[in-house]
């Protein structure tokens, strides 16, 4: 396969980072060169966000891996994601869940929402089913959610998707305007929510209801 030797170099890289080596085997598995336009493949293994257009990024393998550890995705997980992107994210989930699972991967932009389908069908992936739509609604259609994992910066916690998250379930979401905190939230049994910071992180913004307002 073309790129093994990049691929494996990152992987290490992220091992050395901290990353669990059930995520680090999912993301070796999971061709980053199919993700992204073809003018920029040969930097598909840099650890770094890269542009897919309409002001929107990949996010880079080391945020995919934090996000996918502090998930703690198990086979068979039904997984929400707000910000399909490049379905990158999506894939490297696809396989954490192994094929008895089932990823929801929600757009915002149609461009963009039709660029991760291509993606994903190119790569195998057809646990995979991209929806455009708002995702700050959440998608209540197969709800609730094992996992959530939002993929943009929200404001604060949108009210939908904590409803959505199944009681024990784990949702990821950046939370903050230019530099956000990566939140850890659990629904516990009672439906309460528990709370955890972990750490810095810059992402494009969640815009939506529920989201930032924006003109455009
Ligand atoms: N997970 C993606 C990262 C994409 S960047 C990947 O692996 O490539 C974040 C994405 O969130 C952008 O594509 C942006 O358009 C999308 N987004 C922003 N607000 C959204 C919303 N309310 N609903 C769905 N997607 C949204």
């Amino acid at each position: 396969m073309e790129y093994e030797e990049e691929r494996q170099r990152l992987i290490d890289s992220l091992r050395e980072q901290g990353i669990g080596e059930k995520v680090l085997e999912a993301m070796n598995r999971v061709p980053r060169d199919l993700f992204i336009p073809k003018k920029l493949q040969s930097a598909a293994y840099c650890d770094s966000p890269l542009p897919i257009g309409n002001k929107q990024t990949i996010s880079a393998p080391h945020m995919v891996a934090i996000m996918c550890d502090l998930l703690e995705i198990k086979k068979g997980d039904i997984i929400l994601e707000i910000g399909a992107g490049s379905g990158y994210n999506a894939a490297v989930m696809a396989e954490l869940t192994g094929p008895e699972g089932k990823i929801y991967s929600i757009e915002r932009i149609p461009a963009l929402g039709k660029f991760a389908k291509e993606n994903l069908l190119k790569a195998g992936y057809d646990n995979v089913t991209v929806i455009v739509a708002d995702g700050t609604m959440g998608y209540k259609e197969h709800a609730p959610y094992d996992r959530i994992c939002v993929t943009s910066a929200a404001p604060s916690i949108p009210e939908p998707l904590v409803e959505q998250l199944r009681e024990g379930g784990i949702m990821v979401i950046p939370v903050g305007k230019y530099m956000q905190r990566l939140l850890l939230i659990r629904k516990q049994l009672d439906g309460s929510i528990e709370e955890r910071d972990c750490g810095g992180v810059i992402f494009v913004p969640l815009v939506g209801k529920y989201g930032f307002h924006i003109h455009e």
